[in-house]
């Protein structure tokens, strides 16, 4: 691809025309100059400062322009006019950027213009910067660098309604996919460019971006495409009397023509595109159309004009101090091929060795791009695994926090809930304990009153019995008496009938006072508080036998004690128990030598004390009735009794806390089991 980098250029240089014929541009440089004399306020020097850079960049001289263009950016900054000074810098760098400054010099400005310009927020200057530097890496081969900063023209431009600058920058894209990279890419940006200029009628960058295409089909040899477009561009440019850029489409058509063998029309379109750039002092054009029409002779076999063409094409760029470039490899070949037509061999290895120098560098450059490129790209994995890397680490904490967060809050809802429940619970319990105090006071109340009156009743029931015993009692006594009176006062003159009847009265009386006796012992039961001490139950049995001797030697009964038993009890009580029994055991007995054995023993907590006898019995179905009160078995005539010794005997063993058992077959004899719990000492 030969015409690539210059296309560039010439394009650049039209977008800078472009804005200048968009009103620009200033008065002319002298009567600018002379204003300067006079005298004037900062802020109008700087203005017309700024418009002296401009009017030289337009007249194609970069270094004056630049000079001016800085004079104004220092004056805008002295008086902080921060949009002016963006906008100044701007100019520097559309000029420098067209100037013979190296690439990186531009690069470094347009990163300055772009600080200040994100600095104000100025979108347009933004987009302006990008697409400087996107064609500036282009033109340093750095094409991933020229990507990236297009793209970022693109997305400022997106802010603005700038078609102009859309164009320039689809244009930069598809320059980027030339010289083989991917034609298919290259050319569907320029269509895009060719779209957007033609729909918004800007005819010098549709004839540009024609040319372009052009270019793009002379590369993959598509002469016919080539030579359409072609014609069409410099039809446009002849339209709009554009003659720099028509001077470059002239040579580049001048081209095509010789490689299809059209030598005279090639000539004749190289020598009017060479004419116009001469006369407009176009560089870039003169170079172009140089290194053309050397060509042109070389196909023509006047390797003198060959070589005096290259020779100019190479002396103009090294006074313009241009980087290295295709162009001037084409014409260092031109001057090898010709010297060595002529048989110069001298001249001939000199061009070569220029000629593979040249060759070398830019070969050299391109690699050194590449591995530029290669290692950008490397860093910028890096960089987007690192920045991955960091954006799953940031999600892992944020997760981590949010997981930590939820358990946070779920314990705090846990403690909160499980808080209340026990407040809750707590408050309730009180409420309840609360209630139950009340109930269980109220009920002890109660039942205080209760015992209270019961104790009362049993008070005033136990002093009534007392009373009323003693009241009948009383008349009892008297009935005995006179009784008695009577019998001694009648002596002898009673009859026998008489007698039998004051004996029967005498009886009855008895068997009254032992049954008010009986009834008053049971009611004072209560009364009786056990006193508990160790006792031997054979000094029991003594005293009980002594208390019964009467009876025992009337009955010619007998009582045995089968075995000593030392026990914590209250004597009282169990004197009366077993005198009640073995009195019973004796009474209820036909049998010639009544016998009462005694049996004690310990069983479990309780100690067992059995009194067995050899008596009547009890029939089975009496068994449980004897213990009620009152019950008795007989009449009187065949034995008397109250029927409360039992009662009794129950009630006392209870007062103890044990119990009482029977076991009886009639007429074979009967076998009382006290129980009586074991007391500690
Ligand atoms: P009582 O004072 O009339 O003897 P108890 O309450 O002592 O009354 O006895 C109730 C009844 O139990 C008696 O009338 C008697 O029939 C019967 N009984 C009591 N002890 C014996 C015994 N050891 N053998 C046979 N019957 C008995």
């Amino acid at each position: 691809m030969k015409y690539c980098s210059s296309s560039i250029i010439a394009f650049l240089f039209i977008l800078t025309s472009a804005t200048l014929l968009s009103g620009q541009e200033g008065p002319p440089i002298d009567s600018l100059k002379a204003i300067l004399k006079e005298n004037l306020t900062q802020d109008s020097l700087a203005d017309i400062n700024l418009g002296i850079g401009k009017s030289y960049r337009s007249q194609g001289m970069p270094d004056s322009a630049m000079y001016y263009l800085r004079q104004s950016i220092q004056l805008y900054e002295a008086g902080d006019q921060r949009e002016e000074v963006v906008n100044a810098y701007e100019q520097l760098l559309r000029t420098m950027s067209n100037s013979d400054q190296p690439f990186e010099a531009s690069v470094a400005l347009s990163d300055t213009v772009i600080t200040k310009a994100e600095e104000i927020d100025d979108a347009k200057t933004l987009t302006q910067a990008y697409l400087i530097r996107g064609i500036i890496f282009d033109d340093m081969n750095q094409r991933e660098k020229a990507f990236k900063a297009l793209n970022k023209s693109l997305e400022y431009l997106s802010r603005l309604e700038q078609k102009r600058t859309a164009v320039a920058i689809y244009n930069a894209m598809a320059n980027l996919y030339t010289d083989g990279v991917d034609w298919e890419k290259s050319q569907e940006y320029y269509l895009k460019a060719l779209y957007i200029a033609d729909t918004s009628g800007w005819k010098l960058g549709k004839s540009v971006i024609l040319n372009n295409i052009a270019d793009n089909y002379l590369d993959v040899d598509r002469y016919d495409e080539a030579e359409q477009y072609f014609k069409e561009s410099i039809a446009i440019k002849r339209s709009l009397g554009n003659e720099t850029n028509l001077s470059v489409s002239l040579c580049q058509i001048a081209y095509l023509y010789s490689e299809t063998d059209k030598l005279n029309l090639a000539f004749s379109h190289a020598r009017e595109g060479l004419q116009l750039a001469q006369k407009n002092s176009y560089h870039n054009g003169m170079t172009i159309c140089y290194t053309t029409i050397a060509g042109l002779h070389g196909k023509g076999g006047n390797q003198d004009q060959r070589i005096n063409y290259a020779m100019k094409g190479v002396e103009l760029m090294t006074q313009m101090n241009a980087p290295l470039n295709s162009s001037l490899l084409d014409n260092y070949e031109h001057l090898y091929q010709a010297y060595l037509s002529k048989n110069n061999y001298e001249q001939a290895f000199k061009y070569l060795e220029l000629y593979s120098n040249a060759r070398d560098s830019i070969v050299s450059m391109e690699n050194e791009a590449k591995i530029d490129e290669l290692e950008l790209s490397f860093q910028l994995k890096e960089a987007e695994m690192k920045n991955a890397l960091l954006a799953e680490q940031q999600k892992q904490a944020q997760l981590k926090l949010q997981r930590r967060q939820f358990l946070f809050f779920l314990m705090i809802s846990i403690f909160a809930i499980l808080g209340l429940i026990t407040a809750w619970w707590v408050w309730q319990k009180n409420k309840l304990n609360a209630e139950l105090d009340n109930l269980v006071k109220e009920k002890t109340a109660t039942l205080q009153k209760t015992i209270e009156d019961l104790e009362k009743a049993n008070e005033e029931l136990t002093h009534f019995s007392y009373i009323t015993s003693h009241d009948l009692k009383e008349p009892l006594r008297s009935i005995n008496g006179f009784v008695t009176l009577l019998r001694r006062e009648l002596g002898k003159d009673l009859s026998n009938d008489a007698t039998d009847l004051m004996q029967n009265i005498q009886r009855f009386v008895r068997q009254m006072n032992r049954l008010i006796e009986d009834v008053m012992s049971f009611s004072l039961i209560s009364k009786k508080k056990p006193h508990y001490h160790s006792i031997s139950l054979a000094d029991v049995v003594e005293e009980v036998k002594g208390s019964l001797s009467a009876k025992l030697d009337k009955s010619n009964a007998e009582i045995n004690l089968q075995n000593d038993l030392e026990l914590n009890s209250s004597r009282t009580h169990l004197v009366l128990i077993l005198s009640n029994l073995c009195k019973n055991a004796i009474h209820y007995n036909k049998s010639e030598m009544p016998t009462v054995d005694i049996a004690a023993a310990e069983n479990g907590q309780f100690w067992k004390i059995q009194v067995k006898d050899n008596g009547i019995g009890i029939a089975p179905q009496y068994q449980e009735q004897i213990f009620v009160m009152f019950k008795r078995l007989h009449s009187r005539s065949e034995y008397d009794g109250t029927g409360l010794g039992l009662p009794i005997t129950k009630k006392l063993i209870e007062q103890l806390g044990g119990h009482i058992t029977v076991e009886s077959q009639e007429d074979k004899g009967s076998t009382f089991t006290v129980f009586l719990p074991k007391q500690d000492n």
